[in-house]
């Protein structure tokens, strides 16, 4: 792309607008110059111009783009807000909704107030994001405005100069890039390069005019040969050399550790051509001509980058030995390289809200969702910086088709970019016809075949590996509405039996009049009811009473009352994963402690029961593994926990003296004790200690067992 002069006058504005779009409305431009001109009229640039040459470089920056008049618009009033007098209200009143809405993102953008300028960066990102994925007119607004402030940036202290620099290097530059806008990143890099490493970006400029200089009559004599032999093979063409962008160059020495010399496709031969098929037909003719260097081929065209890149690049041993490197597309690709996604904007006038190529976007708002609820402004900007310039594999379907999926990206990220259903039911994976795990990372070129079996479920393990926002957000979904369908199971069981206790028919649970009195807890239908005493959200009792005559239930109140409590206490401390506020209470076999891995199990009619993970009563083959749910300990450090706890001793007196010792001095409580003797003359103690959790379990038990006569001290679980 060649690089336009910047704008400096609107009527020279307006011509260039017709320059692609005949119809613009330069009514509205002229407008919107007139009052931006006044409304900055006692403002000064750095350099000490007069400040309307910005927003009216930006607007010509947005023609360079081919943006349509409203976005060309904001962009001359883009600072109004921001830096004068003039208020949102007035812009909207004046120029209409749609450019208020272009100016105040870009006002939103640059207001804010923080105690760090780090925070205030990242921030501002932050904000630049959640617009961009509203309206992508306000990024390639934002990224007209940067462009010019680069422009301009010597004007600056040196100290600002570095920074605003890095900044652009990092993230504007990787963004523009993401965005396929070709031209775009390549003068954000030289443009930081220049002023992040000032002497050794001179130093390369002056390498670079010399051996363009050098090159030139060997340039001009292969773009001869080439055209000669197009014609002859009647291959519509166009042939010129280019030079590669200072800071690609500058990557290409550090990278390979080379100095410049060494560099050979400084300058490369392009040939735009008018079919994809051409594109090849140009490489076979190239190559037969001269030798091509081995591993120096890329086809972009039958596998585009990322950002829709394409392109086939081949380097080939040219006339007296020098290597050249050919860069060979279509009109339409090299569009694409140049615009990226400004190329599907164009000047169309469409509305903000219109849809455009979802290619250059499903990432970017899959991106936002997930980060919406992230409140730390810095950690966002990481995620920013780790997504814009993804690493990525290809790999392929058995049909032969690719697929791109982020560096780390396992079988079943792959399964759910084909369909949702296939990650569901994905029970394994063939890779390159052999059985891999489901957590296998997929390398470059793997072809991928994944085993489904009908009625197969996610596991929330699979949460672990997964890399794609896509197969996240896909299992947490399905697992939400699993889980909901356990607390609807539960909830209906726990109504029924509460029912039946209170003689009353359990068929109630589905009746009108039970939604007549869960009115007061706002309650409208069955699903929601029972899934509310499943969570326990709602008391069963008290719904239950509203149903009785008042006699009968008030001595049933009390009990219920207490056993609420208690059960209350029995489940401190205890959260299930994804759902708040569910019954459950500690299983009787196995005493699950805080610190112990713990599974919770569905029973009928008594909330979710709290198992140690390898507890025998959960012994898949006797239970049902659909009742099994996640859960955790929710880390409450007050609450204490019954543990039966046997030890065996030599029968001699005592020694539960020295035990209760041991107890006390950890803060132990007994709540109950059996003892007896066996027949080779030892006692056997079970005790049920109150405990906090498995740190202050396994030091009571230690020290127990350094007593003199105890042979064995062990927690008894199930
Ligand atoms: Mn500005």
């Amino acid at each position: 792309m060649v690089v336009l002069r910047d704008i400096n006058t609107v009527d020279a504005l307006i011509d260039r607008v017709f320059s692609y779009n005949s119809e613009a409305n330069t009514d509205l431009l002229r407008r919107a110059y007139a009052y931006s001109n006044e409304a900055h009229f006692k403002q000064r640039r750095k350099g000490g111009n007069p400040y309307i040459e910005h927003p009216l470089a930006v607007a010509g920056i947005l023609c360079d783009m081919k943006m349509d008049t409203n976005s060309i618009a904001a962009g001359l009033l883009h600072d109004t807000v921001e830096d004068t007098g003039t208020t949102a209200e007035d812009i909207k009143g004046l120029f209409g909704e749609d450019i208020a809405f272009l100016v105040d993102s870009m006002t939103k953008l640059s207001r804010m107030e923080f105690k760090t300028t780090e925070d205030a960066q990242a921030e501002n990102f932050r904000r630049m994001f959640l617009a961009m994925a509203e309206d992508m007119r306000v990024i390639l607004i934002k990224f007209a405005d940067r462009l010019h402030n680069m422009r301009t940036l010597e004007y600056l202290p040196e100290s600002r100069r570095k920074k605003i620099a890095r900044e652009t290097m990092d993230i504007y530059a990787p963004l523009a890039n993401r965005l396929g806008i070709g031209w775009l990143k390549s003068e954000f890099e030289d443009l930081s390069f220049k002023f992040i490493m000032p002497e050794t970006y001179r130093e390369l400029e002056q390498k670079v005019a010399k051996k363009r200089d050098e090159q030139e009559g060997y340039l001009f004599e292969v773009l001869k040969i080439v055209e000669a032999h197009l014609k002859a093979a009647s291959i519509p063409g166009r042939v010129f050399g280019r030079v590669k962008h200072f800071y690609g160059i500058y990557q290409k020495m550090q990278k390979q550790k080379i100095s410049f010399e060494l560099v050979y496709d400084v300058i490369a031969i392009r040939i735009i051509t008018d079919t994809p098929g051409n594109c090849y037909a140009v490489l076979g003719l190239i190559h037969s001509l001269w030798t091509p260097v081995p591993g120096r081929f890329k086809d972009f065209v039958g596998a585009p980058k990322s950002n829709l890149y394409q392109s086939l690049h081949s380097t080939i041993i040219g006339p007296k030995g020098e290597r050249v490197e050919f860069q060979i597309r279509t009109d339409e690709m090299d569009r694409i390289a140049e615009e990226g996604i400004a190329a599907h904007w164009k000047y169309k006038e469409k509305g903000r809200g219109e849809k455009i190529d979802d290619k250059y976007f499903s990432w970017l708002r899959e991106f936002v969702k997930s980060q919406k609820d992230t409140p730390d402004a810095i950690e966002f900007l990481e995620a920013v910086k780790g997504n814009i310039a993804p690493v990525v594999v290809y790999v392929f379907t058995p049909e032969g088709d690719i697929v791109e999926l982020p560096l780390g990206a396992t079988p079943v990220d792959f399964a759910y970019s084909i369909h949702t259903e296939v990650g569901h039911q994905c029970t394994g994976a063939k890779v390159n016809r052999r059985i891999v795990p489901l957590r296998y990372k997929l390398q470059n070129g793997d072809t991928i075949e994944i085993i489904t079996s009908h009625g197969h479920t996610p596991s929330r393990d699979w949460l672990k590996f997964v890399k794609t926002q896509r197969a996240k957000a896909r299992i947490k979904q399905w697992l939400k509405i699993e889980e909901r369908k356990k607390g609807l199971a539960l909830g209906q069981e726990l109504l029924e039996r509460a029912l039946r206790k209170n003689n009353l028919s359990p068929l109630l649970a589905k009746s009108k009049e039970i939604l007549e009195a869960a009115k007061p807890f706002r309650i409208r239908n069955h699903d929601d009811l029972h899934v509310a005493i499943g969570y326990g959200r709602l008391s069963v009792h008290k719904l239950i009473n509203s149903l009785l005559p008042d006699s009968e239930t008030a001595e049933e109140d009390l009990v219920t009352a207490k056993k609420e409590k208690k059960q209350a206490e029995d489940s401190k401390g205890i959260k299930i994963m994804g759902v708040d506020n569910i019954m459950f209470h500690r299983s009787k076999c196995c005493y699950p402690l805080p610190g112990d891995k713990v599974t919770g199990f569905v029973t009928r009619g008594r909330g979710v029961s709290i198992h140690t993970v390898n507890c025998s009563t959960l012994d898949t083959h006797t239970i049902d593994a659909d009742r099994l749910v996640d859960v955790e300990w929710a880390g409450d450090g007050e609450a204490t926990y019954s543990v039966k706890v046997q030890v065996l001793t030599v029968d001699k007196r005592g020694l539960l003296a020295e035990l209760s010792a041991v107890l006390s001095t950890f803060n132990v409580n007994i709540s109950h004790l059996e003892a007896s003797t066996t027949h080779e003359k030892q006692a056997l103690f079970n005790f049920i200690l109150e405990i906090r959790d498995r740190k202050q379990l396994d030091e009571t038990m230690k020290k127990m067992y350094q007593i003199s006569g105890v042979i064995e001290v062990r927690r008894v679980q199930a």
